[in-house]
């Protein structure tokens, strides 16, 4: 039961724990599966779920395989890397969460630190809520139901707060302090390299005579940072981009370097938003959104380069 339940999150105190004292026996079978689990992370974006009714060798190399992946993670030596490895991981836990009882789910809760009771549904503490719900309209506070101090969740959104905080604790557990790293994990590390996309390059953003707002520049420079941006606020980028002229390609550079990128889905999705004819959101919306970061004195984005007379453009590479 326990190594069934460590096989889907192995990412916890318990499966650490267990791993500091298990010993695999078949170590080229555990460099291949750590090899082909950081592949499909950066390759696909997302790491295939398993049966877990597999026999306990093969669970404990599956738990084995993420401490193995985290060391060829951290070989790689790159942010980008480790973001969109700690997205593919925290998708996977996800759709193992999806699947699990109640009390797998209060039980991951309590080991994220996240306070949480389910009396027909889940009533989330204030704190948890805030660091962890995405930052969309539909997670604001005041379209919330708040019971006893306790924020109302249906059973997936719950679960997508965990997903969140899954992604923010693998990726801030990396990369690790490694030293002396065993030849087959260089090995595993050297080939990952040969197979994985190369890291994007972020698109540069010309503008002659005018400047962006500050909430678009922050938007930006987060792309920059390889930090993954809520899907308000990539609506919202993407709907500016398309107000000032720029071509949908172009856009879909700059959206490259986020860890969760997906070509086709940020083509259709920004295709999909120029057909529509969305319109740039208000000042005011913006700030409902969380996406307001200054007080510029007008009343949309688009307002603030008003007098710019130039044509964007944006460079980079895709992967
Ligand atoms: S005031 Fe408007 S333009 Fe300025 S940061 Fe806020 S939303 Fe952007």
């Amino acid at each position: 039961m326990e190594l069934s339940f460590y096989s889907k999150y192995p990412f916890t105190k318990g499966a650490k724990e267990l791993m500091s004292s298990a010993k695999v026996s078949d170590e080229f079978k555990l460099s291949e599966m750590a090899r082909r689990r950081v592949i499909s992370a950066i390759k696909d974006g997302k790491i295939p779920i398993m049966s877990t009714e597999l026999e306990d060798s093969q669970l404990l190399l599956q738990i084995a395989s993420y401490a193995v992946s985290r060391m060829i993670v951290t070989l790689l030596k790159s942010r980008y890397y480790i973001n969109r490895y700690a997205v593919a991981e925290a998708k996977r836990a996800n759709a193992y969460l999806t699947r699990d009882s109640d009390e797998s789910v209060l039980r991951i809760a309590r080991e994220l630190g996240i306070k949480c009771d389910i009396d027909g549904y889940y009533a989330v503490g204030f704190e948890g809520y805030l660091r962890y719900a995405p930052k969309s309209p539909d997670y604001k506070l005041v379209n919330r139901k708040l019971v006893r101090g306790k924020v109302r969740l249906r059973r997936a959104e719950f679960i997508r707060i965990l997903e969140e905080a899954v992604r923010l604790k693998i990726e801030s557990e990396l990369p690790l302090k490694i030293e002396n790293v065993p030849d087959r994990i260089n090995d595993s590390a050297e080939a990952v390299k040969g197979e994985i996309p190369k890291e994007p390059k972020p698109a540069s953003i010309s503008l002659e005579g005018g400047e962006f707002p500050p909430c678009v520049n922050k938007l930006l420079e987060n792309l920059k940072t390889v930090e993954n941006l809520g899907h308000t606020a990539r609506w919202a980028l993407a709907v500016y981009l398309l107000n000032v002229g720029m071509k949908p390609d172009d856009i879909v550079k700059v959206f490259s370097t986020s860890p969760d990128f997906d070509e086709r889905v940020t083509r259709y999705q920004v295709e999909h938003a120029m057909k529509r004819g969305y319109k740039v959101p208000s000042c005011a919306s913006m700030d409902f959104y969380g996406l307001c970061i200054a007080n510029c004195g007008v009343k949309s984005p688009l307002g603030y380069r008003r007098g710019a007379v130039g044509k964007y453009t944006a460079s980079g590479k895709q992967s």
